[in-house]
């Protein structure tokens, strides 16, 4: 009879025992999943701050840069108003609490000496290693002798693109470093030769210490115009052309892309001459190209936008 007692008493024990493990383990898994679901609801939460705190493109910011831009012009290289412009671009960088760096040289042109400005500021990527992608623009205008020639489209809607770009890329968290790189003289001061153009970015390329280090140059020139259509440059680098493709897919904005293959040379092309992958967002097709006509008129809020998102869109893709 003891022993049964003590055999009853010690099933007892076990079922009881085993009855109180499951009901821990439940308890546990119960505990697990709220935290899991709270984990969860944490991270979506996070998710929808960030997008709600991410800045988005605003076109009325770009287009005020613009006319900005053409409020001080003309921004031919060496003059006055030139430098009102630099002051501006200059301005618009200690804004957002980034450092600027200036190349101030002075280079032989077909007009005598002139004075030029390459100004750079960069946001670090994540990585720390010091590769870059380059975001760039001339912001010089064409000299005419006895013209007073704005470069609304040509180039103060590339810059102003850049300008606002500027806050976006500074509010993101991208792998590699970017680079603003507001170009000077990359107009002929006569006629277009190898020696009479692209001075800024010829400079710049002079002083590039390893090329490894680019992983892409976007230069954005003439990107203003109504019904923006973006040529397919064939100077430009092959895979940064794809990029452009499927950025501009992924927007759903092909109708920005023009239906010709044309050769343009720009800023990009002493980059792609060094073996840097480059490529030019252009709309070469513009009826005011140098003319007294680039002004504010055939500006268009909408197509600094769309770029900007096609900029922006690359930028993603080239990050992953
Ligand atoms: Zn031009």
């Amino acid at each position: 009879m003891k022993n049964k007692i003590i055999i009853i008493f010690l099933l007892s024990f076990c079922i009881f025992a085993t009855l109180f493990l499951i009901s821990c383990e439940e308890n546990l898994t119960d505990q697990n999943k709220t935290e899991v679901s709270t984990k969860y609801t944490t991270k979506e939460k996070t998710e929808k701050m960030q997008q709600k705190n991410e800045l988005q493109f605003s076109r009325e910011s770009a287009y005020n840069h613009c006319k900005n831009i053409v409020d001080l012009s003309p921004r031919v290289s060496g003059t006055e108003s030139h430098k009102r412009v630099r002051s501006y671009i200059k301005n618009e960088i200690e804004k957002n609490n980034l450092k600027i760096i200036e190349d101030i040289f002075v280079t032989k042109t077909p007009i005598g000496d002139v004075e030029m400005d390459n100004i750079t500021t960069t946001i670090k990527g994540t990585e720390e290693n010091g590769n870059k992608i380059i975001l760039a623009a001339h912001y010089d205008s064409k000299y005419f002798k006895d013209e007073k020639f704005l470069g609304a489209n040509d180039n103060a809607s590339g810059v102003a693109v850049l300008l606002e770009l500027l806050k976006i890329v500074k509010g993101k968290k991208y792998k590699y470093d970017i680079e603003f790189l507001f170009l000077d003289g990359e107009e002929a001061f006569a006629n277009w030769s190898d020696t009479d153009s692209l001075y800024g970015s010829r400079r710049y390329v002079s002083q590039i210490k390893s090329i490894r280090k680019i992983n892409a140059v976007i230069l954005l020139d003439m990107v203003g115009e109504k019904n923006i259509k973006i040529d397919f440059d064939m100077n430009s680098s092959p895979e940064l052309t794809d990029i452009l493709i499927e950025a501009t897919q992924n927007l759903n904005l092909t109708s920005c892309f023009s239906k010709r293959f044309i050769a343009i040379e720009d800023d990009h092309m002493p980059f792609v001459t060094m073996g840097i992958p480059a490529i030019d967002i252009i709309d070469f097709e513009y009826d005011d190209w140098h003319t007294k006509n680039d002004n504010m008129e055939n500006i268009s809020s909408k197509s600094l936008e769309n770029v900007g998102l096609i900029t922006l869109k690359m930028l993603d893709i080239l990050n992953k």
